[in-house]
């Protein structure tokens, strides 16, 4: 097992965190519900992991940690023991950004001392909505009274690097209740917002109901829409798209998924967290059953019992590359792609394909960087399977 060798730029640490007080409807994060019974021994699993891997990511430098979950505000003080832990072995920045996700019903002040104890810098909050009947479809514990209390908490602590994630494309949602739940969100002057759209998991609770019938979802004209309205309305309140999905103040961009996007080295620890190394062009990803990775910890071994490997080909990695940068507003950069993968874009997207794609506005071409509009962001999905395709050409090509 070698993680790595020789000094690397800066890279990010994820912690994953499965447990939930319940789940929601739509979630497909891997996640439990039995944090009384599994909390203690996850948590003692999770410290062996960081002890176990530490050495093998001695040469990086971390300037991003993020846990995430599940929901981590569920483990309040208990988390300051593992944020003693990392600091010990793991090389972090003294700058660096400390993020935490936390419920709303979870936010009190006690959790937040202990938050701010450990050192977290910025918080990110599951707002979703502030309709009570969109919140009940999904499965949110959260009401929009619980929303409120929650962020006047947090407007009163000294974090004021706060994320709100919200959500779009739900069932009963319309453009309407999704302009007030916008107009709510600014009200609260957050640093970051998240806007997500909506996917239903092919299998769980939500799927059963529309499968039922009981509700529909918002047509995809409608959801367009809804899409375009947070951009411009977050633009307006001086809040800047910079992701296809994400918005911030100038300077709060969350540096932690920069990592991913840029499509930088990352380490992952506990339970289905993955890890990502370009240079051995591999991605490990743990096992996603916390049982499981609590027996194999306690064995005192981190083997492949508890983690698979995947092989990244030099075309996954490009379509990765070009999947992940083409998410930002800023784009791909022609000569990074070539500095890193060898081989020039138009080797991959023809030329041709990428004007007529410009020609349809769905993208902006300049000297060195290509970039989505928002009319090409609202259909990404179709444009990327495109260079999915392309990618899959040229490794045949080159196999
Ligand atoms: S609280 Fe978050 S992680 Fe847990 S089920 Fe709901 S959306 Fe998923």
């Amino acid at each position: 097992m070698t993680d790595r060798s020789g000094a690397q730029p800066p890279a990010g640490l994820y912690l994953h965190i499965p447990f939930c007080r319940r789940r929601c409807g739509y979630c497909d994060f891997y996640s439990t519900t039995n944090y009384q019974h599994m909390g203690e021994r996850y948590f003692n699993a999770l410290r062996k992991e960081i002890l176990f891997r530490a050495p093998f990511w001695r040469n990086y430098i971390f300037d991003s940690v993020f846990f995430g979950g599940g929901s981590p505000s569920i483990a309040g003080s208990r988390l300051n023991d593992i944020v003693k832990t990392i600091r010990r072995v793991l090389n972090i920045m003294p700058d660096s950004e400390w993020t935490i996700e936390v419920n709303p019903e979870d936010i009190t002040d006690k959790l937040l001392d202990a938050i701010q104890k450990a050192g977290f810098n910025r918080i990110s909050v599951g707002i979703q909505s502030w309709n009570a009947h969109e919140l009940t479809t999904m499965g949110r514990r959260a009401t929009p009274d619980i929303n409120e209390r929650a962020l006047h908490r947090l407007q009163q602590c000294n974090i004021e690097n706060i994320n709100i994630d919200l959500l779009f494309g739900v069932p009963y949602q319309t453009l309407q209740s999704w302009r007030t739940t916008l107009a709510q969100t600014l009200w609260f002057n957050p640093l970051h917002i998240s806007t997500y759209s909506l996917s239903v998991p092919t299998s769980g609770p939500l799927q059963t109901k529309l499968n039922e019938g009981s509700f529909t979802l918002p047509e995809t004209e409608d959801v367009r829409s809804m899409y375009i309205l947070a951009i411009e309305m977050l633009k307006k309140n001086g809040i800047a798209q910079y992701e296809i999905s994400n918005f911030s103040r100038p300077g709060y961009e969350s540096r932690h998924n920069v990592h991913y996007w840029h499509a930088d080295d990352y380490l992952g620890l506990g339970a289905s967290a993955s890890s990502f190394n370009r240079h051995e062009k591999c991605r490990r990803t743990n096992i996603a059953d916390i049982e499981k990775y609590c027996t194999v910890m306690e064995s005192g071994t981190y083997s492949d019992n508890v983690y698979t490997i995947d092989t990244l080909t030099d075309a996954i990695l490009m379509r990765e590359y070009i999947m992940l940068s083409m998410r930002l507003t800023d784009g791909l950069s022609l000569n990074h792609f070539m500095q890193r993968f060898g081989i020039p874009l138009t080797k991959i997207i023809p030329e041709t394909q990428l004007r007529e794609w410009k020609d349809n506005r769905f993208i902006i071409l300049d000297d060195d960087r290509i970039r989505f509009t928002v009319k090409g962001f609202c259909v990404a999905d179709t444009l990327l399977t495109e260079i999915f395709k392309l990618c899959d050409v040229v490794n045949t090509t080159h196999a």
